[in-house]
């Protein structure tokens, strides 16, 4: 069996990328950031947690106090499943639990690294916009006119976490928190660098091209 972690920056693209790679391997997609959105739409007491975090603009990981049972709970409930990891592990006391979780398992391990400059990154996520109805996602500004969805013509909002001083912020919570992670898969041999610079179906046929390899 074969698990995926799809690692990359905020606006790298990579909750694209990691939807299309389950759907084409016909794998589970396991997203933690629109696990913990859902959780905060269900107003639960502690999706209000996590919502509290969003709130302050900080671009901050949510707390291990917080995430930790969480996830392990909503990983437990799919450890038979292959999954395409998307937003999880983002720190390297993240892999220790995920390596724990899976424990003595032989599921083996994936990790796909996106990588796109810290100046592609802001001037993409400053034009990201989602459908309130769908949530699909386009990059288009504002500005532009067009604020209503080309599917199914819901509304196009800002995510709150998009805001350039946010994105700043993200993008250095990133590099913090979540480069050592990369630099641990590196080190173990299994980690594959996928340019992620290109049109979203360059970087497809990348990631497809180095996954069948
Ligand atoms: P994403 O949609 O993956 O960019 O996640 C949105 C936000 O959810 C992040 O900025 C974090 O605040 C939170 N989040 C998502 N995944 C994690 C994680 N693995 N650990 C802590 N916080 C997370």
């Amino acid at each position: 069996m074969v698990n995926y972690i799809i690692l990359g920056p905020p606006g790298s693209g990579k909750g694209t990328q990691a939807k299309k790679l389950a759907e084409k391997l016909g794998l589970f997609y396991f997203g933690t950031g629109d696990l913990m959105r859902k959780e905060a739409e269900k107003g639960t007491p502690l999706g209000k947690e996590f919502q509290a975090v969003w709130d302050k603009g900080q671009g901050e990981l949510v707390s291990e106090e917080l995430t930790d049972g969480f996830f392990e709970e909503k990983i437990r409930e799919n450890l038979e499943k292959s999954i395409v990891f998307d937003g999880f592990p983002r720190t390297l006391s993240q892999v220790r639990n995920l390596e724990k979780i899976y424990g003595k398992l032989s599921t083996k391990f994936k990790v796909l690294n996106i990588e796109v400059s810290s100046g592609d990154l802001i001037q993409r996520m400053q034009t990201r916009r989602v459908c309130s109805k769908c949530g699909k996602i386009f990059f288009r500004p504002l500005e532009s006119g067009i604020r209503q969805c080309d599917v199914c013509g819901g509304e196009l909002t800002q995510r709150q976490e998009d805001t350039p001083e946010t994105i700043k912020k993200r993008i250095e919570v990133y590099n913090k928190e979540t480069q050592p992670v990369i630099d641990y898969y590196k080190e173990k041999g299994i980690l594959i660098n996928i340019d992620g610079a290109p049109a979203i179906s360059a970087v497809e046929k990348e990631i497809w091209e180095k996954v069948n390899e």
